[in-house]
């Protein structure tokens, strides 16, 4: 790793731009954990606590899980040990209040970020690409089921939310809610831009140009 290569890192995008597929892909290259607050919901959905049931219905909807839950969530889970050299961040912050919370947890803890990469893709790809896909139920590996159709026999899962009607009403919130952070962050000299619409590889080669690393 190299000193220029940014530690604290945000991935920012409209759902299915490919923010959680490049983060698992470049783990090994960044060697800093994985944060995906969609995955903690899910987590916690899953495990059937109070949160995860109050998250789940809005999740569905494709509604924002209130800013006070997903903020107490990351500020905890940045304060790990694992966080202590370095974060990707996606799916969060996803408000402006939400990257507003993140600074002071930072700023307390004498932290900075380092880099804000915004994964653009358009919102006619988006739908197709959503609704298509598929998770390996074992590993996560995402798939679609046009564009790289799982394997026979492998089981896959569908999101609940990843239907016509939650992907709209998810992309309406990216643009009203999540797409006003990002001169927040341009305007700091924080903001780096991929085209998401590329293939997967070349998509991880940019990330890492952008972000200073080697492939
Ligand atoms: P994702 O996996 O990032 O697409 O997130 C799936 C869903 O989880 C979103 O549509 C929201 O309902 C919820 N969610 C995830 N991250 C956040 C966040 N930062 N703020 C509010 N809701 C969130």
């Amino acid at each position: 790793m190299t000193s220029a290569q940014a530690k604290r890192l945000i991935l920012v995008g409209p759902p299915g731009a490919g923010k959680g597929t490049q983060a698992k892909r470049l783990l090994d290259q960044l060697r800093v954990p994985h944060i995906s607050t969609g995955d903690m919901l899910r987590e916690a959905r899953a495990k059937g606590t109070e949160l995860g049931k109050k998250a789940g219905e809005l999740m569905d909807r494709g509604e924002l899980v209130p800013d006070e839950v997903v903020i107490a969530m990351v500020v905890e889970r940045i304060s790990e040990p694992d966080a202590k050299t370095g974060f990707m961040l996606d799916g969060f912050p996803r408000t402006r209040p939400q990257a507003e919370a993140l600074d002071t947890a930072l700023e307390k803890a004498g932290l900075a970020l380092d880099a804000v990469v915004l994964i653009k893709a358009d919102d006619a790809v988006i739908e197709r690409r959503i609704t298509g896909r598929r998770a390996d139920a074992k590993t996560g590996r995402i798939y679609h089921v046009e564009f790289d159709p799982p394997p026979p026999g492998v089981e896959v899962t569908h999101r609940s939310d990843d239907t016509a009607e939650a992907v709209r009403k998810r992309l309406d919130k990216y643009h009203r809610e999540t797409a006003p952070i990002i001169p927040y962050y341009r305007s700091r000299g924080l903001l780096r831009e991929v085209d998401g619409l590329a293939a997967p590889d070349e998509v991880s080669a940019r990330l890492l140009e952008v972000l200073g690393a080697k492939a």
